[in-house]
């Protein structure tokens, strides 16, 4: 009797090991990627108006002081109706702020967001 419990126990972790672990191990996985792809997904959506190149060092301070992110925390406080807000020009993603120079997102948001009047 003793013996076949063991019998049982051995081929059950053989199965388990032969089929759950690596099912588990896909899930996982599975799962990962998904958060990874949305992460990159607005990692992408945010780069175009990342590009501070040729942008004055003050300019690029001023906005960090503001604390200006690419994409607003805030669902209705954006850039984009913002009152120092300035639209993007035809054939452009991203607009430009009344308080520093450089590329400014339309999603983006700062501490001195003011409403559209
Ligand atoms: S003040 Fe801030 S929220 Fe308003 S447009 Fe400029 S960066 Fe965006």
């Amino acid at each position: 009797m003793k013996q076949e419990n063991e019998r049982r126990n051995f081929l059950r972790k053989c199965w388990q090991m032969t089929f759950v672990a690596p099912l588990a191990g896909l899930w996982l996985a599975g799962c990962g990627s998904s958060k990874k792809s949305v992460a990159t997904d607005k990692k992408l959506k945010a780069t175009p108006c990342e590009d501070l190149t040729g942008v004055p060092a003050v300019d690029v301070e001023k906005r960090k002081s503001l604390g200006y992110t690419n994409l607003s925390p805030i669902p209705d406080k954006e850039c984009r109706n913002c009152q120092l807000f300035i639209p993007p020009k035809e054939g452009s993603e991203c607009g430009g702020c009344l308080l520093f120079a450089g590329p400014v997102s339309p999603e983006g948001y700062c501490t001195y967001w003011a409403p559209q009047v």
